[in-house]
């Protein structure tokens, strides 16, 4: 039931345009998306990426997406507020979540692309906290889900201070072990050493967690070797910093025909492989 539900993942709700509820087999349960990517924009261009596989990633200028901070506001209050009185789940889809877990377990930065590429990242923390505060309880985390590329940033490391300050919680993508990898996997302009410095200065000031998906590529999942070089470089990360490593692999659908889940068995090896090269705490989310 649970899994049905989690590949079923849109990323809009009604009229809504920034705020959408889904569940998350990360959050554990029900979740606020925040979508401040209305077209898209993204410095990576995943073989995994279900927006890409949606037609829903457009090549514009990383500031050139408006968000209407009032509508936003009121579309996160409304949903908060079917949440609480329980009319969300009148919903012919949300109605199938077991009872036991439609509690909110947090509100999401993800969306359509990368949440720190927009210049209006730091006002919409700032709204989102007022209004969790105002109406959501303590328990309730504000989550960043990111590629890592803008994490040098001045502004986005203030808004990320600020999160924090509100249950904020950072959850950091890290796919690969070695830059070849890396650009099979991101396709992106961007350097595997530059996502790595990053992520080096992110996990230097702030607790994150680590989120890494896997895939089979050709029928092949990752090899061995990359699996150690991607251990490797966490621990060249702030490891007391690092709360837990996210291990997942896609369950949704993907832009490259060639792309494909791993299976329980194989996310598995590498969970064991990755918490004994480094001792962190890792998790794994299968795709069933
Ligand atoms: S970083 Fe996220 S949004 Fe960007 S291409 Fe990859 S999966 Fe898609």
């Amino acid at each position: 039931m649970i899994s049905s539900l989690v590949q079923y993942h849109p990323r809009s709700f009604r009229e809504f345009c920034y705020v959408y509820p889904v569940v998350s087999r990360r959050s554990g349960g029900l979740s606020l998306g925040v979508n401040l990517s209305l077209s898209g924009q993204c410095t990576f261009s995943c073989v995994y990426c279900q927006v890409i596989a949606e037609g829903g990633q457009k090549q514009i200028d990383v500031n050139s997406d408006f968000i209407d901070f009032d509508d936003l506001k009121s579309e996160l209050c409304q949903l908060i507020g079917m949440i609480n009185n329980g009319s969300l789940f009148q919903d012919s889809w949300f109605s199938l979540l077991p009872v036991e877990k439609r509690g909110l377990k947090d509100i999401a930065f993800s969306g359509d692309g990368e949440p720190t590429l927009s210049s209006a990242f730091p006002e919409a923390v700032r709204c989102v906290a007022a209004v969790r505060r105002q109406l959501c309880n303590e328990a309730v985390k504000i989550v960043l889900i990111t590629n890592g590329t803008m994490l040098h940033t001045k502004h986005v490391q203030n808004a990320i201070e600020s999160m924090l300050e509100n249950n904020g919680e950072i959850w950091a993508k890290l796919d690969a072990g070695t830059p070849e990898y890396f650009q099979t996997i991101a396709r992106s302009s961007i350097k595997y050493e530059k996502i790595l410095d990053n992520l080096t200065t992110l996990t230097k000031r702030f607790p994150a967690v680590i989120q890494s998906c896997f895939i089979s590529i050709q029928g092949q999942p990752p090899d061995n070797s990359e699996i150690k070089q991607y251990a490797q470089r966490l621990m060249s990360l702030q490891t007391n910093n690092i709360l837990r490593i996210q291990i997942y692999t896609t369950a949704r659908n993907t832009p490259e025909q060639w792309v494909s889940p791993l299976n329980n068995e194989q996310l598995d090896s590498i969970a064991e492989t990755v918490r004994n090269l480094t001792g962190l705490q890792v998790d794994t989310f299968y795709s069933n």
